[in-house]
């Protein structure tokens, strides 16, 4: 299956690059697609003039060369192609949208002859694209300058995540990945380039406006798994249990993942070791020991870290594995970024880190992750639909006033989240 994402680019360097790039990508749109037109044309033409199968090659061999090359082509003299652009994709592309419209009827005049407008993007090969590798020698193409996978990993969800392309015509692009929330699905779709799951295609770049565009193509392997578009998981997020995973379809399927306790025992106990570390830090005034003392406080600082995020993974996985064991095609979780204080972002960032893990994995499998409004899910009776306040009795017990129902509340939030069709 081929996919294309949209993804903004600039070209590293001052004005004066930045303006030979612009012209570089302007002129090779320009020409390109006046050539496509010729191509188009010619195919056209020979077509309704019924030419022999012999004409017909030579045509096409003379429409595979440049406007300048010395054993001929068709194409206007005028027309240059952008330096270590690919001609092939061209005819390739005209050759494949002339067929699809003679399939549609072209030639009793069913529809119109294609045109190649003056945005249609520029065709990319995929050498300058793909994955650098490091294994033989190969200039050109996407890399990052993290010391490790690990290090890339750390900074795959952050603002500042730095991926660049090396590409034709000595220009280097920097991506550009915006809000980590609303590029997740990019984000992690990078990532699987990266650890090399999934293989870029040949892509093309446009301009809009004054933005370069990025259409990067790439292909990736089909997971033989047959899904339910009418089964939807609901995930409650909570402190008392971790995550809590049910059904919008069967009120008796559900999966609890992890634990208050270890979860909160182990951090508590990591923050606490830091604290105290700090305390005698603080005590502590310059020189030697001082430097001796801040090493341990790092590493802490790093299994603190660390902690969070390797929880997070077991979470989302066993969410996922329920959602793939249900054949479930959504998995619905609360969008806890409404709760737009820094200070709850803050408190919850292991959540986001969270939610952002469920997606990626849910994606292999062609799961997709929806975030609702979180307001009430926890209130109202998964059973009847009664909303009243007071209705959940305490953290562990739901209670309905109007059918009586009495469920464990993190599964009664849950079925409400699967059946939630308040999608932020
Ligand atoms: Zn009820």
């Amino acid at each position: 299956m081929i996919l294309t994402r949209k993804i903004q680019i600039i070209p590293l360097g001052e004005k004066e690059e930045i303006d030979r790039v612009y012209k570089y990508l302007r002129d090779g749109i320009f020409y390109q697609n006046k050539a496509m037109n010729q191509y188009m044309s010619a195919l056209y033409i020979a077509a309704i003039k019924d030419i022999s199968k012999e004409d017909r090659k030579e045509l096409n061999r003379l429409y595979s060369r440049v406007s300048n090359s010395k054993k001929g082509s068709a194409y206007d003299k005028s027309i240059e192609f952008a330096k270590n652009m690919n001609l092939g994709y061209v005819v390739k592309q005209v050759k494949q949208d002339f067929a699809n419209s003679c399939k549609n009827g072209l030639l009793c005049g069913k529809v119109s002859l294609p045109t190649y407008r003056k945005n249609n993007p520029l065709l990319v090969h995929v050498n300058f694209v793909r994955l650098r590798s490091t294994n033989y020698h190969q200039d050109n193409g996407m890399y990052h300058n993290y010391e490790s996978h690990t290090d890339f990993l750390d900074h795959l969800y952050s603002k500042d995540l730095e991926v660049f392309i090396k590409f034709a015509n000595n220009i280097t692009f920097k991506m550009i990945f915006g809000n980590p929330h609303k590029s997740a699905y990019l984000r992690s779709e990078i990532q699987q380039i990266f650890e090399e799951n999934y293989k870029v295609c040949g892509s093309s770049i446009q301009i809009d406006g004054k933005k370069i565009i990025l259409n990067l193509s790439m292909d990736i392997p089909k997971q033989e798994l047959e899904l339910d578009e009418n089964i939807v998981v609901g995930v409650d997020l909570g402190l008392a249990i971790p995550a809590m995973c049910g059904l919008n379809t069967n009120d008796y399927i559900r999966q609890s993942i992890g634990s208050k306790d270890d979860f909160l025992r182990i951090r508590t106990q990591l923050q606490s070791q830091r604290r105290r570390l700090q305390k005698s830090l603080a005590s502590t005034s310059g020189g030697h020991g001082r430097q001796k003392k801040l090493k341990p406080l790092e590493k802490l600082k790093d299994r603190e870290r660390n902690f969070v995020k390797t929880y997070n993974h077991y979470v989302s996985k066993n969410v996922v594995d329920f959602a793939v064991k249900n054949k479930a095609k959504y998995i619905n979780v609360e969008d806890l970024s409404g709760f737009d204080s820094n200070q709850f972002i803050l408190r919850n960032w292991s959540f986001y880190e969270l939610q952002q893990f469920i997606t990626y994995k849910a994606a292999k499998y062609g799961i997709e992750v929806r975030k609702i409004n979180p307001y009430h899910t926890s209130q109202i009776c998964s059973c009847c639909g009664h909303w009243e306040e007071g209705q959940r009795i305490d953290q562990a017990h739901f209670k309905c006033k109007s059918c009586g129902a009495e469920l464990n509340a993190d599964f009664n939030a849950s079925r409400n989240i699967a059946m939630s069709t308040d999608f932020v």
